[in-house]
């Protein structure tokens, strides 16, 4: 069947039928939640049933308003949908009084339904098209927030929870996400489309990058620190004594050899110039082993998932004491980026095709004194965990059986 016979399929029972089995089970169903909504649910299991989209991509108008508005219409016509983008707090810390405000905007202008998820941060709210003017003046002027972030803009920022959560944070990534978000050099962005095509802005923490910055934003800042982590013998010791820790194992695991452990002395050393801050030593030994004191904030850029050349992660540019050290850097690369990417190309398109001194210059230029990266030689830096052997197989056998799963077979 090609797919312009299955997008000539009607809804029928069976699809409707084939959503009764998604309603099963001991876990909470989607679809029971869906239905609770006013969304066509039966488009919905259209496209469950024939593994394809039920929607064409549509437009969508309203008076002063240029960007944050997505719509599409069903296949068959009969049907359109609105969405809103709008913006989340850093974090995405909502308060209850916040929250009520975005349901009664999704219950009284659109179809009772919100969408949390997603990695642009924005939260988005369906709208009715004939609600769309009253809609966008209550999320302006009773919520106090905005709709943007989508088309040829600033994507909607996002940040871990960095110190309000955790004890890895390096720096405030809430007030990092809050400076860039908030400044007008940089608001003006996220509402009008001036760029050949998106660009994003993700604030991790730590090395553990739970913002997914390192492989999903073009300017993405990450906490680090200089040299080796801080290690407290005396409760490494202790721990290693209560089972807690294996330092062989540790030393074994660290992807770059810079740990040693000395069994005479039962001291642990990490050579600092080796330390690629995996951050596997301090996972499992915290708090015994902590980031170093001498903390920075690594600026990396031009990763994405989606582009023209495929996904990649972040080119490191530089070593930061402060991400408002940033900004001069980050309006430079807007400028190069708008005048040079041609349509539909990321930051890291253009960086392929014109090269790394594109952006090393542009920091040289606005960071004269920071440690920088050059085009041959990248800041060493790594985000992620360090998997064990038994890890490792056991993520291979999940992957296997979900292809199994899917397919029918080893693929
Ligand atoms: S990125 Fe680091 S600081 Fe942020 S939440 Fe994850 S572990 Fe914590």
């Amino acid at each position: 069947m090609t797919i312009s016979d299955i997008r000539e399929q009607k809804i029928s029972e069976d699809d409707m039928k084939a959503l009764e089995k998604l309603e099963k089970g001991p876990w909470p169903s989607h679809v029971t939640e869906l239905k609770k909504t006013r969304y066509p649910i039966e488009y919905y299991a259209w496209g469950v049933m024939h593994k394809y989209s039920p929607w064409y991509s549509g437009s969508f108008r309203v008076r002063y308003v240029f960007s944050g508005i997505l719509a599409r219409r069903s296949r068959d016509g009969k049907v359109s949908e609105v969405h809103f983008r709008t913006y989340s707090p850093a974090g995405r810390f909502l308060s209850t009084a916040y929250l009520k405000k975005i349901a009664y905007v999704a219950e009284q202008y659109g179809i009772g339904l919100l969408e949390f998820a997603g990695n642009t941060g924005a939260i988005v709210i369906n709208i009715q098209p004939d609600k769309a003017d009253q809609a966008i003046d209550i999320i302006r002027n009773v919520m106090g927030s905005d709709v943007g972030g989508s088309g040829d803009t600033f994507r909607e920022f996002y940040a871990c929870p960095g110190p309000a959560l955790c004890e890895f944070a390096l720096y405030d990534t809430l007030a990092a996400m809050d400076f860039f978000r908030s400044h007008p050099e940089i608001y003006k962005f996220l509402n009008t489309q001036l760029f050949p095509y998106k660009l994003k802005m993700k604030f991790s923490g730590c090395p553990f990058d739970c913002a997914g910055a390192n492989a999903r934003s073009d300017f993405t800042f990450i906490g680090t620190w200089v040299g080796a982590p801080e290690v407290d013998q005396e409760k490494l010791r202790e721990m290693i004594k209560s089972g807690k820790v294996d330092p062989k194992e540790l030393a074994k695991r660290c992807p770059s050899g810079a740990i040693s452990w000395d069994d005479d002395k039962q001291q642990l050393k990490i050579d600092g110039d080796r330390c690629l801050k995996a951050m596997n030593c301090i996972k499992m030994a915290f708090p015994a082993i902590k980031p170093g004191k001498n903390r920075k904030i690594a600026m990396l850029v031009g990763s994405h998932a989606q582009a023209h050349y495929g996904p990649r992660l972040s080119w490191g540019v530089a070593l930061l004491d402060d991400y408002k050290e940033a900004l001069p850097f980050i309006l430079k690369v807007i400028d190069i980026y708008s005048n040079n990417a041609p349509r539909r190309h990321r930051l890291a398109d253009l960086i392929l095709r014109r090269g790394f001194r594109l952006i090393s210059d542009a920091a040289k230029e606005t960071l004269p004194d920071k440690p920088k990266a050059a085009p041959s030689s990248h800041l060493r830096f790594t985000t992620g965990v360090v998997l064990s052997d038994d890890e490792r197989v056991t993520y291979a056998e999940w992957a296997k059986s979900l292809v199994k799963d899917y397919y029918g077979g080893e693929q």
